[in-house]
């Protein structure tokens, strides 16, 4: 035997080829579509609009800026280097409601802060989310008792996660933050009316109106601190 018969005497190209060939069997027709004619070897990728704008919405979260109580420290410095927020694209908060997504409620909220917090949540634009810090924002706390401590956040705007904690580590922050991005790339978004929560003494009703309302709330049996409207600015 001859060692012209023993060597296959195929080039290299022709081997590549042909292994290519076997690698892919029968060629997709979507690879001669169309769209490849249009883009040629231009990279694309197909998806749907509205995956595409949750994807696009989840991964940068414009947050407004809005410390409360001691668990904002705790936010601070979630954005810090340390934790650095920003590296899931939900950093730099702004001090504008206007192009914001997404509220963070750090602290306790008293009830002539409640009005205020619901008119920049109302200024926020569709769609919009509020994650909740701490166990004031969850329920008022360990400032529960307070007869102007409102009893969580929910009572006046809708809350989408809750962070309990008195305060929640950044770790935790961080966790409801994923939490609802992830919420949001699978095409959750906030609701738009109004649900019952709305109490009507948290709209733009008088402050005489409001101090009528929390009086009559008032238990004056448990009553154990009495706050003066009449000197408050
Ligand atoms: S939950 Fe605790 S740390 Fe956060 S605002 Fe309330 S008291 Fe402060």
């Amino acid at each position: 035997m001859s060692s012209h018969d023993t060597y296959d005497t195929t080039g290299p190209r022709d081997v590549a080829s042909k292994t290519q060939e076997a690698r892919m069997g029968d060629v997709d027709e979507r690879f001669n579509s169309r769209l490849r004619e249009l883009f040629g070897s231009t990279p694309f990728i197909l998806t749907k609009f509205d995956a595409f704008l949750n994807w696009a919405r989840s991964s940068s979260m414009f947050v407004l800026q809005f410390g409360i109580a001691c668990c904002s420290i705790e936010m601070m410095g979630t954005y810090m280097p340390g934790h650095d927020l920003d590296r899931f694209g939900t950093g730099v908060p702004r001090a504008s409601p206007r192009q914001a997504d997404l509220l963070i409620v750090p602290g306790t909220i008293v009830s002539k802060f409640g009005p205020r917090m619901k008119r920049l949540y109302d200024q926020m634009p569709e769609p919009k989310f509020v994650v909740g810090m701490g166990s004031c924002t969850i329920s008022g706390g360990p400032f529960q008792e307070g007869y102007n401590v409102v009893k969580g956040a929910e009572e006046i705007i809708p809350v989408d996660i809750h962070v309990p904690g008195c305060p929640p580590r950044p770790e935790a922050l961080i966790y409801g933050i994923r939490k609802l991005q992830d919420r949001v790339q699978h095409g959750e978004s906030a609701p738009v009316t109004v649900k019952p929560y709305e109490l009507e003494q948290f709209g733009d009703v008088e402050r005489d109106e409001v101090v009528r309302e929390l009086a009559n709330e008032i238990d004056e049996e448990t009553l154990v601190m009495r706050y003066n409207w009449g000197d408050s600015p």
